[in-house]
């Protein structure tokens, strides 16, 4: 059984991370969204929040299950025997950060990453950028694959 991990914040779910999951879930058995959970992160929604609209996304899918974690994610995926994780790349920027990171994942726990372009239509979504509207009283509604409210 191929299963997947694919870890972030969501803080919140935006549509290039709905793209991202939905081109990967052909690939593998099962897919595990994991919401981190990091005590010295300051998040604008509560994790109860994000892993609800991530269960109005994806709930309806058998191969998806919605999970919060903390501590290493490679850790979390030895736990789930998920040999593989799941990133989104957008530009050089993630794919500098990123290489590093799935470097230590492959050394720490053998986990092979899985990279995936983003479309040119979602490269310039960030849930930073949405936090900084959505605290701005702008709508994201175009963005976004659920109604959020603050
Ligand atoms: P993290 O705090 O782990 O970066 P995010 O929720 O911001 O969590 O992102 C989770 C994953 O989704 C990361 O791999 C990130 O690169 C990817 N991602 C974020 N935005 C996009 C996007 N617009 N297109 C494709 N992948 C994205």
């Amino acid at each position: 059984m191929k299963t997947a991990v694919f870890p972030g914040s969501f803080d919140p779910i935006h549509n290039g991370h709905r793209e991202i999951v939905e081109r990967m879930l052909p690939l593998f058995d099962k897919l595990i969204m994991a919401v981190g959970v990091n005590a010295d992160k300051k998040y604008l929604f509560t994790t109860e929040q994000r892993l609800q609209w991530l269960k109005e996304v994806f709930g309806n899918e058998p191969k998806i299950s919605i999970e919060q974690y903390s501590g290493l994610t490679a850790d979390f995926c030895k736990k789930r025997n998920a040999a593989y994780l799941i990133r989104g790349l957008r530009n050089s920027s993630d794919f500098e950060f990123e290489k590093a990171i799935a470097q230590m994942n492959r050394k720490l726990g053998g986990i092979e990453t899985v990279f995936v372009i983003s479309s040119p239509e979602h490269a310039p979504l960030s849930s930073t950028i949405l936090r900084d509207i959505i605290v701005n009283g702008g709508s994201v509604n175009d963005l976004v694959p659920v109604k959020i409210t603050m």
